[in-house]
């Protein structure tokens, strides 16, 4: 959703409401996580003149789908928040809660990709409690325990043991 600022602009409005509905369809800005696609979003809100800067203030809320980043398993997060920023057209400008926007055009999407980003956990996962997959036998482990490699584990850990009980009688 791009913003035709130009009533604000040319000083024919004072303030300019907006909200409209999408589906992110490029989902290229999660991708440091693994997003499975997009529901639906909604965001309403209002660029604001105030003296000689333009405000703007913005709420939305969706969902996205992910993958678990440790059991692989699906999940929806819901996603929400407030955007109150400044706007500018001054590229150089390189203030956390200042938008720039060019052509009198503000691109709210981007701001919303922005926002979504800067509140997503840095790991994403089903629960908190997620207790991740076997790498061996890729076993789900909020399903149940695997069989395959306790023994392994088990015998590293004592030779560990025996390790440190030697060092110590030296
Ligand atoms: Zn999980
Ligand atoms: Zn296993």
């Amino acid at each position: 959703m791009v913003l035709d600022l130009t009533v604000l602009t040319s000083g024919k409005k004072e303030k300019l409401e907006f909200e409209f509905e999408w589906t992110f369809e490029d989902l290229g800005f999660l991708r440091q996580h693994s997003p499975i696609d997009s529901g639906l979003f909604h965001a309403k809100g209002q660029v604001l003149k105030i003296s000689e800067e333009f405000v703007l203030q913005l709420d939305y809320s969706g969902s996205l789908n992910f993958i678990c980043e440790r059991c692989l398993d699906s999940l929806e997060y819901a996603s929400s928040g407030k955007v109150y920023k400044a706007l500018s057209t001054q590229e150089d400008e390189e203030e956390e809660d200042v938008v720039i926007y060019s052509d009198h055009q503000l691109n709210l999407v981007e701001v919303v990709e922005d926002d979504i980003l800067m509140n997503l956990p840095i790991q994403i996962v089903c629960k908190q409690t997620c207790k991740g997959i076997c790498r061996t036998c890729g076993k789900n482990f909020n399903e149940g325990p695997c069989t395959c490699n306790t023994e392994t584990i088990d015998s590293r850990l004592e030779s560990l043991k025996n390790f440190f009980n030697n060092d110590e009688e030296v």
